[in-house]
């Protein structure tokens, strides 16, 4: 499997050499040169497989370049009930004839991330360790990335985890789970500003090219490829757990903000799996906007929302140049016409479209009102706390499924992460999740530094 540009102007490239890697040269994400496609048979024999054997099936179709019996063991070593908390990794609840959760947060950091961050932790030891090399990991958090990349990353040999959180904007469950990670190959380094700050110092370091190269500056972020491959596992696992044959169709309540989970969604489905999308945004709802008129306008830094939901507060959703190139075709050239229209005008109108459903995905949004009542009905119903992110997609799912399609909503985090809107919305405490209960004991390891990404560059300096 090769690996090409969105924009069209690079060269093709293998998975390995692109699991390291950000941005294509020419500005583009890169995607696999096609889909993989799963006939009716091979999907019945993926039928009653484990999440591990599934995920080799799926896995092993998109990373030609390692040899099967190392994959196997890459994907044996992560994906553990001791590190998932089940057998199953990403388990179905069952709410009612219909209607289940799917749980994503059950690995170390209590959120989704989890899934593909695991996976791509042992990826990138195992590449660096066969090219004798070392990798700086510079990245950005405002929540859930930053502790998933960390719990990923920990004790990897050639690998230091350089993360930037703005001062005093997290939860407080988010911040003590982060900055109580004592590990001497991941430095918290938490900034006087905004995530913002934090993301323009990401950028200002990677430009420059001397640094860069100097200190093999890498990054994790939610447009790595591996990270998507990851999320395509567990809608296969699921979609073969609730149906005996592949007639049966089956609708996913997705959570979005990126869009990285629900174009993992879409892949699937390109890849043979008969599933439809719901995508559910927060009021910061340029995706729910996108899906309804065919336009797509991106929100200015301030004026995105602070919501009860803070992992989808997103001012673009950056997978979605994927999701636009399989919707022109594969057409690079009609890419790069709409993202250059997209830096002039902030919005591009992707032009006349069909009626219902124009996309193949369906979509709708929630205010912070609207979420916390739905924790509430949720809870009356089925005595079942779910989180924020979550709850928008109950909310969104439950209006937009049809009639006889069973409707899966996919939990991203755990209602522990966010105990003020659970206090809010039901007037309880959520007890904290097994193995977590001395984190407020626990010391902090972390480094506080003024927005200057100077100081930043000299603080990597100083500890490679
Ligand atoms: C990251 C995240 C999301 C959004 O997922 P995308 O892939 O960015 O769309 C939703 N919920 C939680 C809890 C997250 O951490």
């Amino acid at each position: 499997m090769r690996y090409i540009s969105t924009r069209g102007n690079s060269e093709s490239r293998e998975f390995k050499e692109i699991l390291l890697e950000g941005l294509a040269p020419d500005g583009g994400l890169y995607v696999p040169e096609q889909y993989p496609k799963f006939t009716d048979a091979e999907l019945d024999d993926l039928r009653g497989k484990t999440y591990q054997e599934t995920a080799l099936n799926i896995l092993r179709t998109f990373i030609t370049d390692i040899p099967e019996e190392d994959l196997r063991g890459i994907i044996a070593r992560t994906y553990t009930k001791e590190i998932f908390g089940t057998d199953a990794i990403t388990p179905l609840k069952h709410l009612e004839k219909g209607l289940s959760l799917l749980q994503l947060s059950n690995g170390p950091t209590l959120a989704f991330k989890d899934v593909p961050l695991q996976l791509l932790g042992n990826l990138m030891e195992y590449v660096l360790e066969e090219r004798g090399s070392e990798l700086n990991i510079l990245g950005a958090t405002s929540g859930d990335t930053g502790s998933a990349a960390a719990y990923a990353l920990k004790g990897k040999k050639n690998i230091r985890l350089f993360m930037l959180s703005p001062y005093g904007r997290m939860s407080r469950f988010q911040q003590r789970q982060m900055y109580t990670l004592n590990e001497p190959n991941i430095f918290n380094i938490v900034v006087n500003g905004t995530f913002d700050d934090c993301q323009t110092i990401v950028k200002e370091a990677n430009a420059d090219a001397e640094f860069k190269k100097k200190y093999k500056l890498g990054a994790v972020n939610s447009i790595n490829w591996a990270r998507i491959s990851a999320q395509i596992v567990y809608y296969f696992y699921s979609y073969l757990r609730l149906t005996k044959d592949n007639s049966k169709r089956v609708a996913y309540a997705v959570p979005s903000g990126n869009f990285g989970n629900a174009l993992s969604a879409h892949i699937a489905s390109k890849m043979g799996l008969n599933i439809e999308i719901i995508v559910c945004t927060n009021e910061n709802d340029v995706l729910d906007q996108f899906f309804k008129t065919g336009i797509y306008r991106v929100l200015k830094g301030n004026d995105v929302k602070i919501t009860s939901s803070p992992s989808m507060d997103i001012a673009s959703a950056s997978n979605f140049e994927r999701f636009i190139f399989d919707y022109v075709g594969r057409d690079s050239a009609k890419v790069r016409v709409l993202w250059k229209e997209l830096n002039q005008k902030r919005e591009f109108d992707i032009g006349r479209i069909e009626p219902r459903v124009p996309f193949g995905i369906t979509s709708g949004s929630a205010t912070d009102a609207e979420v916390l009542d739905t924790i509430r009905i949720v809870y009356k119903k089925y005595a079942v706390v779910i989180d924020p992110h979550t709850a928008v997609a109950m909310k969104v799912g439950l209006e937009k499924c049809e009639k006889g399609v069973p409707l899966v909503v996919i939990e991203t985090a755990q209602p522990a992460k966010f105990a003020d809107t659970i206090r809010e919305a039901l007037g309880i405490e959520v007890p904290a999740p097994k193995g977590y209960e001395n984190l407020a004991n626990l010391p902090e390891k972390t480094t506080r530094i003024e927005n200057d990404a100077e100081l930043v560059k000299k603080f990597i300096e100083e500890n490679t």
